[in-house]
């Protein structure tokens, strides 16, 4: 059987190819993007969109706007930019400096679906930095640490249960900035928690004590003073979270107490 069709190989290839194209300052049909990466044109909607979806992510320039008819107008699938400004984009696009940037799919060159990097992590926490490694790229390390953790925690906000998953977030526990190489990307320094409770945990009301029950802790620059508050934060004072299924994803207690320190 076939190995699956890994769309990040393609998207890897295509990063290439726009980039040559933007410092070519140029752009190019669908029907040669597609010779180039080996797929037929009507194809190419996929790999585009994964790299579209990085750029809107990561607030690049649509370099995807490079890619259109014989008159280098983008067919419908092009979200990133608006068509009738097309000019600007295009700007805006030559205007960035490609390569100072990372492939973002460079992982994917030897092969390696993003779906394997994720087993990769929750398979062996303890190798998350070779992982990290192969990597390189911020914007696609959090795209895989999320999907991870949103396995790791069967989809749902370990505080509050919420399982809306575009709301679920990726919250590490000792900040990305701060954190070693081997920490960045290591499921037990990450938990799944909802837009609300990643920003009140990244603020440090909502801590996470070594038995895994959470505290609150108002100050005097943050009160929980609407009903609503309370029921986003103190409410859930002394409970405890909702931990992974496996024990070897649950957090880390040495980075929770880091945590804590640094909310202090
Ligand atoms: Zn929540």
């Amino acid at each position: 059987m076939d190995k699956e069709i890994n769309q990040f190989e393609r998207a890897a290839l295509g990063w290439q190819i726009l980039k040559r194209v933007s410092l070519e300052k140029t752009f190019i049909t669908y029907k040669n993007f597609g010779n180039e990466i080996g797929v037929h044109h009507r194809a190419v909607r996929f790999v585009l969109d994964k790299i579209q979806d990085y750029c809107l992510n990561n607030h690049l320039p649509p370099i995807t706007i490079l890619v259109g008819d014989k008159n280098g107008i983008p067919g419908t699938g092009f979200t990133a930019w608006d068509v009738d400004n097309i000019e600007e984009g295009f700007e805006k696009v030559y205007n960035c400096n490609w390569n100072n940037l990372e492939n973002p799919f460079s992982y994917a060159i030897t092969g390696t679906t993003e779906e394997e990097i994720v087993n990769e992590l929750l398979n062996e926490p303890e190798k998350s930095k070779e992982t990290y490694s192969k990597i390189k790229v911020r914007g696609t390390a959090q795209i895989i640490f999320r999907k991870a953790l949103l396995k790791a925690y069967d989809s749902r906000c370990a505080f509050c249960d919420f399982s809306f998953s575009f709301a679920l977030q990726a919250a590490h526990i000792i900040p990305w900035s701060k954190a070693s190489k081997s920490q960045r990307l290591d499921v037990r320094n990450g938990i799944l928690l909802c837009a609300n409770h990643h920003c009140l945990f990244d603020n440090g009301l909502l801590t996470i004590n070594n038995d895994y029950s959470i505290a609150f802790q108002s100050n005097t620059k943050h009160k929980a003073i609407s009903n609503y508050d309370n029921l986003l934060s103190s409410a859930f004072h002394n409970q405890t979270i909702k931990l992974p299924k496996n024990e070897k994803h649950w957090p880390n207690k040495e980075f929770l107490i880091e945590h804590r320190n640094a909310s202090a």
